[in-house]
């Protein structure tokens, strides 16, 4: 459905769809590539995995407690991926840069102190679920 924005002038108006669609995905739970990377998990027949698991620092998006095992899965727009190199937007870049630089910096916090726990930290990155979730389910497994 093609959204229509109403200009009142008191809310800024998104430069267009996409960069509208990206931001309001900011943090969302169950996203498209994590249910993707479930699905395959589930249809690989590996179970007993928790969600969001909240006991260890950095709530992984799925966790295998027993195994230690962290896996993030990162969207690409908002985590920064190595592989896309996605442009900064054209607008307030300086907001955006410090914003993303802290989103980085965060996620390298949460990996280190699962690190320290000895957990073992998985992350992949959206355009690699899109593109090759076969390599993605075998990373998991051989870590299992
Ligand atoms: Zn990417």
């Amino acid at each position: 459905m093609k959204k229509v924005y109403i200009r009142d002038k008191r809310s800024p108006v998104p430069l267009n769809e996409n960069v509208s669609r990206v931001m309001s995905s900011n943090k969302a739970k169950n996203t498209k590539p994590e249910l993707k990377l479930r699905k395959a998990l589930y249809a690989d027949g590996i179970r007993g995995y928790r969600l969001n698991w909240k006991k260890v620092p950095g709530k992984p998006d799925i966790a295998f407690p027993g195994r230690k095992i962290g896996i993030f899965i990162n969207g690409c727009y908002w985590h920064r991926c190595p592989y896309c190199e996605l442009s900064l937007p054209k607008t307030n870049t300086d907001f955006w840069k410090k914003k993303f630089e802290k989103n980085i910096k965060r996620d390298k916090k949460k990996e280190k102190e699962l690190l320290d726990l000895g957990w073992t930290v998985l992350v992949f990155w959206e355009c690699k679920i899109k593109t090759n979730i076969k390599d993605c389910i075998n990373k998991i497994k051989v870590n299992l």
